[in-house]
């Protein structure tokens, strides 16, 4: 019988490459005699080629090795390329800026009732977007740790006592992590300012110290001495935080006094080491703002514009206005940020625990249809709208507006779900995508 095979020089099988077929069977005594040829062609080869070598360098040809030339050295697989932390630099960070908090002391620019600070931590938990650490932003910016899409970074500047008794407890409690700059001439002083003992009982808990200065003076002056001051501004300063706080616990970060600075201190807060600069420009910390002008909202005691466009991002949808306006407890249905299984879902917004409706004023958007007919009934508080027609988009915001008595402003509330199609279109359970059924004739018809 005979049997094709490939085989090497030495008679073996092989599997690939430049191949010889053997045309017929042969048992292991007769391969040798039948390469012999073969291995003397080879080593000719080699021999002439060696020469010709030689000739062309005008050598004295070498005496041709009649040895096997050794096997071909596999070239070892390029080394691995590291590319270093995954880190997301399209993400969106709003950096909030507060100041003091009071609840006895009338609210203002700079003094925050911890209601409404709670009233706001409530929101941002209920947006779920993260509150991270100033150290983890930084290693962010620079390049050293991924964030999420969204993030919120909070901050508190001067260090006066109402961050420890009136914040800090809400922090806690929510477990947001926070940063205090501290400038040094109202250090541990006297009237309302953070002592030491209390700024050590917050870095415990998740508390951060960045720098404010020595003096908190504007540092865009002219002054005769300039130079020295600045140096005590941005150096000394940092240096007496670290001295007292450890120089491990001490952000590498600053914050301009009222926000105010040239390029003169840019390159003082960079020759002293700062990596991160922050401003009060009312806009998102983006990865690729300059690290020593990143903005920052300053959050106000009696406004809340610079909070509602901190917390306005892209998949943000319940609107901080609502809840600040004593409006958290609104149930919603589907929940924001949910997903349905139906193209047909029944929206709903329980606003029982808002008083003062006008059952007139109350109104309904969603998105792909506009206004829609929904039914708010003033005695269960609840308002309704069940969708009649099918949802072709996959995100799906809606908007509830409404009227309070005594309230100057109609309130709105903001949120969006999403449409699972994959599931409704793989589980065939989508009515949107079945035929129209036919209707069966009515018995004796
Ligand atoms: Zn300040």
């Amino acid at each position: 019988m005979t049997a094709r095979m490939t085989i090497d020089c030495y008679g073996e099988p092989i599997a690939s490459g430049v191949q010889w077929v053997q045309p017929f069977a042969m048992d292991r005594s007769c391969r040798f005699p039948l390469l012999l040829p073969w291995c003397a062609l080879a080593v000719c080869f080699t021999a002439c080629d060696k020469v010709w070598e030689a000739g062309r360098s005008h050598e004295a040809p070498e005496v041709p090795v009649v040895a096997p030339p050794p096997p071909p050295e596999i070239p070892p697989p390029p080394a691995k390329v590291e590319s270093g932390p995954v880190f997301n630099p399209q993400a969106q960070i709003s950096i909030l800026g507060y100041h003091d908090f009071s609840a006895t002391r009338p609210s203002s620019d700079m003094v925050i009732h911890p209601d409404r600070l709670r009233a706001q931590m409530e929101l941002i938990r209920r947006s779920r977007i993260p509150v991270v650490r100033m150290s983890d932003y930084l290693l962010w910016k620079t390049g050293r740790k991924n964030l999420p899409e969204e993030a919120i970074v909070i901050t508190c500047d001067d260090g006066w006592e109402g961050v420890y008794t009136e914040a800090f407890p809400i922090f806690k409690e929510y477990g947001f992590p926070f940063s205090i700059y501290l400038y040094q001439s109202y250090l541990g002083g006297s009237g309302r300012s953070l002592s030491v003992d209390e700024i050590r009982e917050m870095m415990a808990h998740g508390c951060e110290v960045g720098c404010h200065s020595a003096s908190h003076d504007d540092l865009t002056r002219t002054r005769p001495d300039l130079d020295t001051w600045l140096q005590q501004e941005l150096t000394g300063s940092l240096e007496f935080l670290r001295s007292t706080f450890g120089v491990e616990n001490v952000l590498p970060v600053f914050a301009y006094p009222y926000g105010k600075y040239n390029s003169r201190i840019l390159e003082g807060c960079a020759g002293a080491g700062y990596e991160l600069g922050l401003t009060v420009a009312p806009k998102k910390a983006a990865h690729g703002e300059p690290n020593l002008e990143l903005g920052r909202f300053i959050i106000h005691g009696d406004d809340d514009t610079n909070f509602n466009q901190a917390l306005t991002f892209k998949g943000t949808v319940i609107n901080p206005s609502a809840a600040l306006s004593g409006l958290t407890d609104v149930a919603l249905r589907p929940g924001n940020q949910s997903m349905v299984t139906t193209r047909f879902p029944r929206i709903e917004a329980d606003l029982s625990k808002v008083q003062g409706i006008d059952p007139n004023g109350v109104t309904m958007r969603v998105s792909g249809f506009g206004e829609v007919p929904c039914i708010y009934d003033p005695e269960s508080g609840r308002l309704h709208f069940q969708t009649v027609e099918p949802l072709r988009a996959r995100n799906v915001q809606v908007l509830v507006r409404f009227q309070r008595k005594g309230q100057e402003k109609a309130d709105t509330i903001k949120w969006s779900f999403s449409v699972d199609l994959e599931k409704l279109y793989f589980e065939g359970s989508d009515p949107a995508m079945q035929p129209v059924p036919v209707k069966s004739p009515e018995p004796g018809s």
